[in-house]
């Protein structure tokens, strides 16, 4: 029998081999936590001192990384967690019976670990499989389409000892049967334009921008009118031309791919089936910026594709198109990767440079802008996979070509993400400048009351907005497009998107921390029946100062879909308001002040006596 003594010995030695293999490097301090969670299922609390000795840094602050994201805990999470995905497309789906079997198979519920530690159950809010949900992580496995009975299955087989692998009996289609993936997720892709997968050749284009020189491959890339396709449309050449200009021995690029809006999965299949275009278009803004380093941020979710990532790496170096003197010529740059650990927020790319600086997180003050002072201060451009991929193909085929695309102010081609109700779920490639009502079209949608483009964050629009324009100057999205039918329950889409919003703001700032959950408690109020016209306004109102107040983009777009809502749904709204109500018929005192009751040790009953 093991004491505790010898068993705290051993969890030391494994931990401290755990910090070697990531070379005391503190920035790795959440590739180190990952992999403490992967082990021991949970973080022991005595190993914040011990890597706190190891990496020179306070253990509050490691308590503080700890805290802070989802794929982290102090508490024992199973030596199976089941992470099921509770997105708005996912309850459409059938997650609650999928949920439910989980709770009747394991026999506990969620938000908890089975007794024995064998099964914990956990929800989080998008695991990027929105086009086959209900979809579900489990260690870093995803199983998609989940049925009571396939739950059943996996369940019982977990209890039997069977491994997670063995459970994969179906590959999906593409690279997701490649031996690095052999995953069952699907591509889908449902419609393929002129840019993203077309024929290709890696090293072509990083020959040719070679061949332009770094100064022509920025002009390049500014006539094309690149603008990053994350959502907030930045000029790719004038973010490449500041961080270029900026004086610094060092510069670095950064791929985000930290695709986390419910609803937005287009940078999982580029990830999927062409990660040498997306590395080709880092190493070619490497060498417009000069920069010897990129880093591939990759959302925690998608940590299934690390290890084929890491392949295509390998083999690019040997293909000498990544590492020292590139193709032969004076320009070595190399990329590593680097995993989150779930967190929303990591997507705005201050809050994505600091998680990969191994903290917490959480947004910067801007300026200095990343540009300027980024990863570890210094100059950075960081873009997403789509933006990378359309930099490499401008290069290989001119900026002239991807003009002819799209419209004057939104050149090229967007890749959506399209979800929900619909017949065919998947991603498109459309030029900018589609309608709504085209798209509808292309995916066989039918009877449809809504569509939320750019997810939670986006704009609701009700059918008199479906011959508005996808571009920038119109509908401007980082991709997600989903759809909503009429047999849909508006309210509880929005319940869901502004409950996504209150677990996912990271909490610095009062205006997101708590506004948006009075925003949900003020839906809640309509939802039982007891809102009235006044509530509409104050949720107008609130929902401006959000906006206005708060400190990044998470709380800056939060309360988007509640006021999009309000304002193309308001015969809707109204019906289920009533006109004028200056007291709350049905507010139960007594119960609203109980719990300072409690705290003050008053009775309520005999008070009332
Ligand atoms: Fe954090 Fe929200 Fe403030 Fe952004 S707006 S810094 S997510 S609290």
């Amino acid at each position: 029998m093991v004491n505790s003594s010898t068993k705290s010995i051993i969890q030391k030695e494994h931990i401290q081999n755990i910090i070697s293999k990531f070379n005391f490097d503190k920035t790795q301090l959440l590739g180190i936590l990952r992999e403490i969670q992967n082990n021991f299922r949970f973080i022991p609390e005595d190993s914040f001192d011990w890597i706190a000795d190891e990496l020179d840094i306070s253990p509050v602050m490691i308590k503080g990384v700890v805290s802070f994201y989802h794929f982290l805990s102090m508490d024992h999470r199973g030596e199976f967690t089941i992470y099921l995905n509770t997105s708005a497309t996912s309850e459409m789906q059938g997650c609650h019976d999928v949920m439910r079997a989980f709770e009747d198979e394991v026999g506990i519920k969620f938000g908890s670990t089975s007794l024995d530690k064998k099964i914990g159950l956990y929800t989080t809010s998008c695991i990027g499989m929105c086009d086959q949900e209900p979809a579900a992580l489990i260690n870093d496995f995803v199983f998609t389409q989940l049925t009571p009975s396939k739950v059943k299955l996996i369940v019982d087989s977990l209890k039997q000892g069977v491994s997670l692998a063995t459970l994969i009996t179906q590959f999906g289609d593409g690279h997701n049967a490649d031996q690095e993936i052999k995953a069952e997720v699907k591509n889908n892709i449902q419609m393929k334009g002129k840019v993203f997968f077309t024929d290709y050749i890696p090293g072509q284009s990083l020959r040719m921008a070679m061949e332009l020189g770094s100064l022509d491959v920025i002009e390049e890339i500014k006539k094309s009118g690149l603008r990053g396709r994350g959502g907030a449309g930045f000029s790719t050449a004038q973010k490449w031309g500041f961080c270029r200009a900026t004086e610094s021995d060092t510069r670095y690029i950064i791929c985000n791919a930290d695709e986390g809006e419910p609803g937005t999965f287009k940078d999982r299949v580029l990830l999927t089936e062409l990660p040498q275009l997306i590395f080709e278009g880092m190493t070619i803004a490497g060498y417009a910026v000069e920069a010897k380093e990129g880093l591939l941020y990759l959302r925690g979710e998608y940590a299934y594709l690390k290890s084929y990532l890491e392949k295509i790496l390998d083999s690019m170096r040997l293909a000498g198109l990544l590492g020292k003197r590139i193709l032969g010529s004076r320009f070595s740059f190399d990329i590593s990767i680097k995993l989150g650990a779930g967190a929303y927020i990591c997507g705005e790319e201050s809050a994505l440079i600091e998680s990969a600086e191994g903290k917490r997180g959480q947004p910067r003050n801007r300026p200095p802008f990343p540009v300027t002072s980024g990863y570890l201060h210094k100059p950075t451009v960081v873009n997403n996979p789509e933006t990378f991929s359309c930099a490499a193909k401008i290069i290989l085929n001119g900026s002239s070509w991807f003009k002819k695309m799209g419209t004057d102010a939104s050149s090229g081609v967007k890749l959506l993400s399209v979800s929900g109700d619909c017949e065919r779920p998947g991603i498109y490639e459309v030029e900018w400048g589609v309608t709504v009502q085209d798209i509808l079209n292309l995916c066989g949608a039918k009877e449809v009351l809504a569509v939320q483009v750019g997810g939670p964050s986006g704009i609701c629009l009700s059918e008199k907005q479906f011959q508005r324009k996808l571009c920038y100057s119109d509908l401007a999205t980082g991709g997600a497009f989903t759809v909503f039918s009429k047999k849909r329950d508006l309210f509880s889409i929005l319940h869901n998107h502004m409950d996504f919003f209150v677990n996912e703001s990271c909490g610095f700032c009062v205006p997101c921390r708590a506004g948006n959950k009075l925003l949900l408690e003020q839906l809640e109020k309509i939802m039982i029946g007891n809102g009235s016209m006044k509530d509409l306004e104050e949720i107008k109102s609130l929902g401006a100062m959000v906006k206005t107040a708060s400190r990044c983009g998470l709380g800056q777009t939060s309360p988007n879909p509640l006021l999009t809502s309000i304002d193309n749904f308001s015969d809707y709204f109204k019906s289920k308001v009533r006109d004028s109500l200056d007291f709350n018929s049905q507010f139960d005192l007594d119960f609203a002040v109980r719990e300072s009751c409690i705290v003050a040790k008053r009775n309520i009953n005999l008070e009332k006596n």
